[in-house]
């Protein structure tokens, strides 16, 4: 632990005064950010009440839903790709370059904003299964986007595989001398090396160093890859726990080795879609980001899409945090690891985007679900906590 602290410092409770009296706050004292990407990082960590009560163990959530260009983890991903773009010459202002992306939408919506704020257009190409609100988001942001049916990723119409695709063309169809850029959240390095420098150090200064568990889930495996090497790297006994969706492949990668291996049944109509509601996380192949921290995985915790359900409507009935599935699925993730350490660990989650962009989808089917309060209760009981 940080030798300067022995507590977690808590910041005092805002009363109606603070606002009364305009007291300020590290984000807006003195400071006039240029431009959007200003408003990037320095996101504030949350101690969710509920949760710390009914575990005895103190659990903290990362406000990434706050970044200010997207709203979601992959502001600091997008500025890192379009940066080092533009270090090695591949991206220059107002020339007419394209950014193109394969994304499930947070990436776009990132990348989006940012093209529009820093001199560039976006192309993206997303699957039709996601929610609608993002591809209106992403057409309103000025992109080009292409929604395209799920595919295998060995198929040339994978989102990932057309959007590269494009980028490719991209030169042939104008004759401008604009260029395209692939972003390849996936694989490039500059995805896990925005948290490893941002996300991570942030968590450990905030918790000056108290932080005994990072639970997130893994999309490209960026997050849990840069964040789990800082905090590692600050202190080798902090313990890492993927938190993995129903039908994603890495629980089973993390537990035993080899990636999640289809029944008798399934043959050899493997799934390659992730079959589940959540969106953002859960995949069935190993990425260039998540092997940049697979070795530094210690555990993971599988959740399935009705505890992620519960658990959001849970977080809006007693925290007021309205949240989307991956949070959710991170936050049940976090009970559960906390649960395995000693009462009092401080365990750190990601809340990685806000409600709003999920309405049609994943908030439409727990409306549909008719959820009680106490059926979000009995999660409790069965993520392991005795009432
Ligand atoms: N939550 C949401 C909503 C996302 O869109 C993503 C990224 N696809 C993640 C979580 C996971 O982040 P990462 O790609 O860093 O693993």
């Amino acid at each position: 632990p940080n030798p300067r602290r022995s507590s977690i410092f808590w910041g005092a409770p805002v009363t109606l005064e603070d606002h009364e009296q305009d007291a300020g706050s590290s984000r807006s004292d003195g400071v006039v950010e240029d431009g959007i990407a200003g408003c990037i990082g320095h996101t504030p960590l949350i101690n969710m009440r509920s949760l710390s009560e009914a575990t005895g163990r103190t659990i903290l959530g990362k406000a990434e839903f706050l970044n200010g260009a997207g709203g979601s983890p992959k502001d600091r991903v997008a500025l890192s790709i379009i940066r080092a773009a533009e270090r090695d010459g591949q991206l220059v202002p107002h020339r007419g370059d394209t950014i193109y992306e394969g994304t499930v939408g947070s990436t776009g919506i990132s990348l989006a904003t940012l093209a529009r704020a820093m001199g560039y257009r976006a192309h993206i190409c997303m699957p039709d299964d996601q929610s609608r609100e993002k591809s209106d988001l992403l057409r309103a942001l000025g992109a080009a986007v292409e929604r395209v049916p799920v595919a295998p990723i060995t198929s040339p119409d994978h989102f990932v595989n057309l959007a590269r695709r494009r980028a490719a063309e991209h030169a042939a169809a104008r004759a401008d001398g604009s260029r395209g850029f692939f972003a390849d959240q996936f694989e490039t390095p500059a995805n896990w090396e925005a948290h490893a420098a941002g996300t991570g150090p942030e968590i450990w200064r905030q918790t000056g160093g108290l932080v005994d568990a990072f639970v997130a889930g893994a999309g490209t495996g960026g997050t849990v890859a840069g964040v789990a090497r800082h905090l590692k790297e600050r202190r080798p006994a902090v313990r890492v726990v993927l938190a993995d969706p129903q039908g994603s492949g890495l629980y089973h990668k993390v537990k035993h080795g080899v990636m999640y291996a289809p029944t008798e049944r399934e043959g050899t109509r493997r799934r390659q879609q992730v079959d589940s509601m959540v969106e953002g996380i859960g995949v069935n192949r190993v990425t260039a980001n998540f092997e940049a921290g697979r070795d530094l995985v210690d555990d993971a915790v599988k959740v399935a899409d009705e505890q992620a359900c519960r658990m959001a409507r849970w977080l809006v009935e007693n925290d007021g945090l309205f949240l989307g599935s991956s949070s959710a699925v991170n936050c049940a993730a976090a009970v559960v690891a906390a649960l395995q350490l000693p009462p009092g660990s401080v365990v750190v989650t990601v809340l990685c985007d806000s409600g709003t962009r999920h309405l049609s989808k994943f908030w439409k089917h727990i409306k549909d679900m008719g959820l009680e309060e106490h059926e979000a209760t009995d999660l409790f009981a069965e993520l392991g906590l005795e009432k």
